[in-house]
């Protein structure tokens, strides 16, 4: 197994930009130097869609340089350990995607998609905002397991009341 970091950044736009660099342009949309010398493109061990409805195959994936390694050995540990049948029951190859250089949902800040660190998971059945719920179609347990295992920070956290299940993230929600 990949040896993982155990250091990822506090989800907060100064510890985010010290860690994977500054994405924020000139005019608002992403720093085109940033992305070219920060981002790389993932191709998803075992065929992932995006959660358009559509059945759309995401092929490829933009994530940080720092973050392939661990989005790779994580979705690798998830087909080794799940299944590929289990994946599709469960919808784990269903993906609302990674990069996406946007404001919060709500909020003035930029979302943490935007520095190429985390991936949503079937957004369809873990709506944001909403607590995680048993036996209700929500995100499967055993897949949140092995991502927090990679050291992904999970933000449909139980014990913490979090709101956003779709969401994994390599960087460490501060409540
Ligand atoms: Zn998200």
């Amino acid at each position: 197994m990949t040896e993982v970091s155990t250091n990822w950044p506090l989800e907060r736009v100064a510890d985010l930009n010290a860690f994977y660099g500054d994405p924020r342009g000139s005019d608002g949309s992403v720093g085109v130097e940033w992305y070219h010398e920060n981002m790389d493109i993932w191709s998803p061990p075992y065929p992932m869609f995006y959660s358009d409805g559509k059945h759309t195959p995401l092929h490829h994936l933009s994530v940080h340089k720092k973050c392939l390694v661990v989005f790779d050995a994580a979705f690798k540990d998830v087909l080794e350990t799940l299944g590929h049948d289990y994946i599709v029951e469960k919808r784990l190859n269903i993906s609302g995607g990674s990069f996406c250089y946007r404001l919060e949902r709500g909020g003035s800040r930029l979302s943490v998609h935007s520095w190429g660190c985390a991936i949503d998971m079937d957004p369809q059945h873990n709506p944001f905002p909403h607590h995680w719920v048993a036996n209700r179609g929500f995100i499967d347990m055993k897949f949140v397991g092995i991502m927090q295992r990679h050291g992904f920070d999970w933000r449909g956290d139980l014990e913490h009341h979090d709101i956003d299940p779709m969401h994994f993230q390599l960087c460490r929600h501060v409540f």
